[in-house]
């Protein structure tokens, strides 16, 4: 087995333990594999170990990996998407899970309506409140929300965060619990379903599907070190 497969197949068991340990479905929990800055040949071993599920964060970079791969893999952006770059995005990514500005969320319901395109996309919520990151702030989530609703192109699915840095894995918690208390006040106060919460990196990813993640995009735990972009 490659180093890749193992990698992959100790994640995966991992994933499995941390929801049974709280009473959820392992199959409620689904595994991005995080491939920004590793070749082809590395996505390819993980696709090849059953892997079809993919998370990158740069568009030029998905485009060379989407065409050189199998059609059947499906791909996430997860990466701060820039506005002149939407219309290359729309067509590679199944999600766009950092929808991080209500500017963006327009754009990219203007430009799948040209393209004919109905786009699933998380709002990426800026948990540690770090004005020199992406994303929305709880209170200006809940202010977007009602608009966001209204695009007709855009899925709204649920949300997505990027905790602080902890040392200990049990630091990003507290992170983790407010992004899902906010999704859980957002459904009761909008009357809607935001089924999916993306949370959770390689270092505490157990954590976050303790409290609730969906989607969990791990990188360096399946693929190895990344090389410095
Ligand atoms: C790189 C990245 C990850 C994966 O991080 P690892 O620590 O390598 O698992 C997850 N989410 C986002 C948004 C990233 O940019």
């Amino acid at each position: 087995m490659s180093a890749i497969a193992e990698r992959l197949q100790s994640v995966r068991a991992q994933v499995a333990a941390a929801a049974e340990r709280v009473g959820r479905a392992p199959d409620g929990v689904r595994l991005v594999a995080v491939s920004k800055n590793h070749s082809v040949e590395a996505v390819a071993e993980a696709a090849a170990a059953g892997q079809v599920l993919f998370g990158e964060n740069r568009v030029q970079e998905a485009a060379g990996k989407v065409s050189a791969l199998p059609d059947h893999l499906d791909w996430h952006l997860i990466g701060h998407l820039q506005m002149n770059k939407v219309r290359k995005a729309l067509p590679l990514f199944r999600m766009i899970e950092s929808v991080d500005s209500a500017e963006l969320a327009h754009a990219i319901d203007r430009i799948a309506e040209e393209l004919g395109l109905i786009v699933p996309v998380l709002l990426q919520v800026n948990a540690a409140e770090d004005p020199a990151k992406y994303g929305f702030t709880a209170e200006s989530v809940r202010e977007t929300l009602p608009g966001l609703l209204r695009l007709p192109r855009l899925q709204i699915r649920g949300l997505m965060t990027i905790p602080a840095f902890t040392e200990d894995a049990e630091g990003a918690r507290p992170a983790f619990s407010r992004l899902r208390e906010l999704r859980d006040a957002l459904e009761h106060e909008q009357g809607i379903r935001l089924p999916e919460l993306s949370m959770g990196m390689s270092h505490d990813f157990p954590v976050a599907i303790a409290e609730g993640a969906t989607l969990v995009r791990v990188g360096t735990a399946i693929f190895g070190e990344r090389e410095k972009a």
